[in-house]
């Protein structure tokens, strides 16, 4: 095993209070990781008046200064990508490697440039001699970005990038499970940002919920639970905040009769599995027609078979631990009842309760029914049930049959034919031949529960922006 023997310490330990702080454990290992500083809601105070004091010259620097600074903010995390993926890979238990915590800080920056460069220009309505009409976006004021655990690090720079751009200050609450991630990330940006647009609450649910009914807060950005979602809806109500809620989900991937199994195997296995299947947007469900049900089944095996799982910094690794027991217990409870209930597991299913961490294999699920709890449930892990399906519509409609709809997808050689099916899918995006590939410039948000609100892309800078008419 070629474990990194050390990591660098310089950032961590800026980022930790081991005084008085909560300790943050490897979820691979048990190992300390650090010590999140226990933030409350009169920390959250004092960020709101520095948010306050720094937010007015930011709105008048205008956007070329504001896009220089998040080009340099990019800078500034290439220049710590290797201790920022560390701190990642420790505290989350993704690995290094694969399309992991390497892969992430990659992200940010992919995020940072993009928020600085796609161009956002007044735009003229109306002008026919009589009336000219122009939409101006001005900046908000103050926006809080509540997170998740899952790529704590990405999800935090989706919120903090467009935001800062628009000419707000930003306070970010980061998930309790991932605090010290996003610290060292807010502390990496806030080397090339002015003092006190940029500030992290490292608090629990409480200071969520204090940011979330804030007076002096226009906005909030938040991804997580749907649960959590419609409690914000609720605690931001009385100040009548803009929201961008990108909320869960449980993906469908519909494989149609003429799909070439083979070749589609390692990009159903990464749309399902990428992050341990601890993704909003990866493959939850997928729906195979009985044609190619079992070379699916085998391809996907194969693929499944070859994918090593374990710590986070051994540089073999793909797959890591769950973040957390709570996530766990859930993985475990939904394979145990699909099995109960009689489907088949072609792979996994068996964690080994003697090694450290929340390891739980990689876990494919055939023969089992659309209404089990491993398929109308959002597992979040390892874990992808397989269903049968006889006709397209009957795929369709057990696609459509939940109440989220973040991405589905849908795979075929056939585009046309694979188009026309994902017309009829609810879900604010279908993938066509792969699952789950954000791109900046591309807007992103859900359907039905999974929330509303888009981000990335023009639109992603537009809900960012208190959108203003000039009619004169
Ligand atoms: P969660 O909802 O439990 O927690 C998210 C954040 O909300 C945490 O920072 C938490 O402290 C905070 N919070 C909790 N209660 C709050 C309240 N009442 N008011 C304000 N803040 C509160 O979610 P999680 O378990 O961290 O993340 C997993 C979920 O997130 C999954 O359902 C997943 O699908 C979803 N997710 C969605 C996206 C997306 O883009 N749609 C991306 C990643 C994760």
């Amino acid at each position: 095993m070629s474990v990194v023997p050390e990591m660098k310490q310089a950032l961590l330990a800026s980022v930790s209070a081991a005084d008085n702080g909560r300790k943050i454990k490897d979820p691979a290992t048990g190992e300390t990781v650090g010590y999140a500083p226990q933030h409350g809601v009169r920390d959250l105070q004092n960020a709101v008046d520095l948010a306050r004091s720094a937010q007015p010259a930011w709105a008048d620097a205008g956007h070329e200064t504001r896009s220089a600074a998040l080009l340099a903010a990019a800078d500034a995390v290439e220049a710590h990508a290797e201790e920022l993926a560390q701190i990642l890979s420790r505290e989350q238990g993704k690995p290094l490697n694969g399309p992991n915590a390497r892969f992430e800080i990659g992200a940010c920056s992919a995020w940072l440039r993009a928020a600085a460069g796609i161009p956002l220009e007044p735009e003229t309505l109306v002008d026919d001699g009589e009336t000219r009409a122009e939409v101006h976006y001005r900046p908000l004021g103050i926006v809080g970005a509540i997170g998740p655990w899952n790529w704590p690090m990405m999800i935090t720079i989706w919120q903090v990038a467009p935001a800062l751009r628009m000419g707000n200050a930003v306070i970010v609450k980061p998930s309790e499970y991932t605090p010290l991630s996003v610290l060292a990330l807010v502390e990496v940006l806030n080397t090339v940002l002015p003092a006190g647009l940029l500030t992290a609450v490292s608090g629990g649910r409480d200071v969520g919920e204090a940011l979330a009914s804030h007076p002096a807060v226009s906005k909030i950005m938040f991804t997580g639970s749907t649960a959590t979602g419609k409690a914000i809806i609720k605690s931001s109500a009385d100040s009548i905040k803009r929201l961008t809620l990108e909320l869960g989900g449980n993906d469908a991937g519909i494989v149609l009769p003429d799909a070439d199994a083979k070749a589609i195997a390692e990009g159903l296995f990464w749309g399902a599995f990428i992050n341990t299947g601890q993704t909003c947007a990866a493959l939850k469900r997928l729906y195979v027609h009985e044609d190619i049900y079992d070379a699916v089944c085998e391809a996907l095996t194969e693929v499944a078979s070859a994918m090593p799982m374990g710590v986070g910094l051994d540089e073999n690794n793909v797959l890591g631990p769950l973040q957390n027991k709570a996530q766990y217990d859930i993985v475990e409870r939904l394979v145990d009842e699909a099995r109960k209930s009689g489907a088949r597991i072609l792979i996994g299913g068996n964690p080994d309760t003697e090694q450290p961490g929340y390891f739980y294999p990689t876990t494919l699920v055939a023969d089992i029914d659309n209404n089990n709890p491993l398929v109308v449930e959002e597992q979040f892990g390892p874990a992808l049930p397989i269903i049968r399906y006889k006709t397209v519509d009957e795929a369709v409609a057990m696609a459509n049959a939940l109440d989220v709809g973040l991405g589905a997808s849908v795979w075929s050689p056939d585009l046309e034919q694979a188009r026309t099916v994902a017309a009829r899918v609810q879900a604010g995006t279908v993938w066509i031949n792969k699952h789950g590939a954000v791109d900046p410039r591309i807007p992103f948000g859900g359907a039905k529960q999974s929330g509303y609100g888009l981000e990335f892309g023009v639109e992603g800078l537009k809900h960012l922006a208190q959108p203003q008419i000039i009619n004169g």
